[in-house]
């Protein structure tokens, strides 16, 4: 499909500049291992496994991991996949991380495709099956270029992506030790943006995710007779309504922040005012330090308004993901390689997205005492069209690590 450039998708892109081999090795080679890529995505979305369980998924990745000859490196998680290959080139002994994630939703698939899930109330509704086969396409382009890049590529197949603590237990199970990488950069594929099309954004640009639980005690009693109970069913409708202000009257109209409340859970008798109703619920912010408020305020809330009715009020609050930085320098990089390979209608910068994945710079200071930098990308899936979208992410991928990061 054309744009306003008449530049096609990736499928018709012509490199222009001759100088440029490794770029054109790159696309051609790409182009090569399309069937490759299909059939691995094909495999993995027949068999999605949610957070955690990915075992078949990370046993396919092991094997073709395997095949090309990377190391494998251990890690202490169930699932999941660290693996290192070593440029023989002369040049900066680099580490750079690529990061994919693997596991899939509790969705039932109704597509009615030939590879449609076979694990029932499981699909990969969210493309990370996808991004398995990307990633295991840039290993294998990789892989054939050893000779033209120095230092390290690692390869990081990360679990648990929809549960928002993937990334946290494969940091914490070692996965940036030894050798720690200077630069890590996800990828991820996304609606909103059409296909063929890269979408990069420096600073922040995912949410954070955070989930609370708010807990009302009050006295239970009968329906009928409410001045003789604590009502925290009241004091529950009460207090969502009271939170709409922390954004709208305690928070600066130019921050970006959200408060939901999506569950509510009190009583079973249509006739029994209960002891204790519960709400749940979620914060997204785009700044750090804004969750940290957010959640004083609403502790504050909390108690206050269920206090106003003679109820006890608690939060229960679980730290997710903080709020996905992209480095500066790194996006830059990324964003000039895709336009390098692609033109400039097909790179599109500015939008911002909620809720985020979970690599994050500020994670590293203290977790290895150095910094990283890291970035992550999305790249159009809005068409039903056959698209070179996957060609993009990457070479994207592989001609920013060739070009950028150690290329003799
Ligand atoms: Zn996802």
């Amino acid at each position: 499909m054309p744009d306003q450039c008449g530049v096609a998708p990736t499928h018709t892109i012509r490199i222009e500049r001759e100088k440029d081999m490794a770029l054109r090795d790159l696309l051609d080679q790409a182009r090569e291992i399309e069937g490759y890529l299909t059939e691995i995505r094909h495999r993995i979305h027949r068999n999605p496994e949610l957070g955690f369980q990915e075992t078949k998924t990370t046993a396919l990745i092991r094997e073709e991991i395997s095949r090309l000859g990377l190391e494998i490196q251990p890690l202490e998680l169930d699932t999941g996949v660290v693996a290192v290959l070593r440029g023989k080139g002369a040049g900066p002994e680099t580490v750079t991380g690529l990061r994919a994630d693997m596991d899939a939703l509790p969705i039932t698939e109704r597509t009615g495709l030939p590879y449609a899930s076979r694990n029932q109330g499981v699909m990969h509704a969210c493309g990370h099956d996808g991004h398995v086969a990307l990633l295991l396409g840039a290993a294998r382009l990789l892989s054939g270029l050893s000779d033209r890049f120095s230092g390290m590529v690692k390869f990081l197949f990360q679990p648990a992506e929809e549960l928002l603590t993937g990334a946290r237990a494969m940091i914490d199970a070692g996965c940036l030790r030894d050798p720690v990488p200077e630069r890590i950069i996800a990828a991820h594929g996304w609606p909103n943006i059409e296909a063929g099309k890269v979408g990069v954004l420096g600073g922040p640009a995912m949410a954070s995710a955070d989930k609370f639980l708010v807990r009302l005690k009050g006295r239970g009693g009968h329906g009928a007779y409410p001045h003789r109970a604590m009502d925290p069913v009241l004091a529950a409708a009460h207090t969502v309504t009271a939170m709409q202000g922390i954004i709208s009257r305690e928070t600066d109209a130019l921050e970006q922040a959200v408060v939901s409340v999506c569950t509510m859970e009190a009583g079973r008798a249509f006739n029994v005012i209960p002891g204790e109703a519960l709400l749940g619920g979620t914060v997204r912010c785009m700044r750090e330090g804004l969750q940290k408020d957010i959640r004083g305020r609403l502790e504050r809330v909390v108690k206050g308004t269920a206090a106003a009715f003679g109820c006890e009020g608690s939060l229960e609050w679980t730290e997710l993901v903080p709020v996905l930085v992209n480095d500066p320098e790194l996006t830059r990089t990324v964003e000039e390689t895709a336009r390098e390979m692609l033109g400039k209608c097909w790179v599109r910068t500015g939008s911002k997205n909620s809720p985020g994945p979970a690599w994050v710079r500020k994670i590293s200071p203290y977790t290895l005492g150095k910094s990283l930098a890291g970035s992550c990308f999305v790249w159009g899936w809005q068409c039903r069209a056959k698209t070179g979208s996957l060609f993009i992410t990457i070479n994207s991928i592989s001609q920013t690590a060739l070009s950028r990061w150690g290329r003799p």
